[in-house]
């Protein structure tokens, strides 16, 4: 990952035109229903957010998390605090958002399929390519095993994914830098209850460890 000018506004013109090609993109034609769109949160953002596919409700109203699950996430993250500006943190402010997966797959989450993941990939590749993020935040399986599969972690202790889930511990997460970015997974939010063994444990988890990673990615780029 090498980028000549990296100011917000080269990465904002950079993801764009990686849009551009996304819009452009026929190769999964049984996602021709429900195709993508291109509202992306912050374009020139550091913190980027990854989740596997856009929901129904997303593609109608061209938005990310807007579902139930979508609309938990977006509660949590306005519960955290910017560690920089006294502000609570704002999804679409403060991150740029994706998925895995640009287009909702016709049998939902069942749809995303190690074909339509390696195809589509290369878009996600490009994306981090043009926005040489700090922070990655997974939401989701898929979207983990992806980035470890490309980005392996710099710290041989923290190679699974469940370690990776549960920890909040800022030191292991210091070590865990990626050496191009931190990156942070969260369980989805469609079975974290099921996952930790209540909502409040996975609130917590979120809240607490999202605003403890954002905090570490601050201070690691200072
Ligand atoms: S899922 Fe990805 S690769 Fe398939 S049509 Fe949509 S943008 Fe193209």
């Amino acid at each position: 990952m090498t980028v000549a000018n990296d100011g917000e506004e080269a990465r904002s013109v950079r993801v764009q035109d990686v849009h551009a090609s996304i819009a452009a993109c026929d190769r999964c034609p049984r996602m021709r229903p429900h195709r993508r769109f291109s509202t992306h949160g912050n374009l020139g953002a550091r913190w980027v957010m990854i989740g596997e596919a856009p929901s129904k409700e997303s593609i109608d109203r061209a938005k990310y998390w807007l579902g139930v699950s979508g609309r938990r996430l977006r509660r949590l993250v306005s519960s955290a605090t910017h560690p920089s500006e006294s502000r609570s943190l704002e999804l679409d402010r403060d991150f740029y958002l994706t998925d895995l997966v640009k287009c909702l797959p016709p049998r939902g989450k069942h749809g995303i399929t190690s074909a339509v993941i390696g195809v589509c990939g290369q878009f996600l590749t490009d994306e981090l390519e043009a926005l040489h993020p700090r922070l990655v935040v997974t939401v989701g399986a898929e979207p983990t095993k992806w980035i470890m599969d490309r980005y392996p972690p710099s710290h041989p202790g923290l190679g699974s994914i469940t370690d990776l889930h549960k920890t909040v511990d800022l030191d292991a997460w210091c070590a865990a830098t990626w050496g191009l970015f931190l990156l942070r997974p969260f369980v989805h939010p469609s079975w974290g209850n099921k996952y930790l063994g209540s909502w409040d444990a996975y609130e917590y988890l979120l809240r607490d460890g999202l605003a403890a990673a954002i905090r570490l990615a601050v201070q690691c780029s200072a």
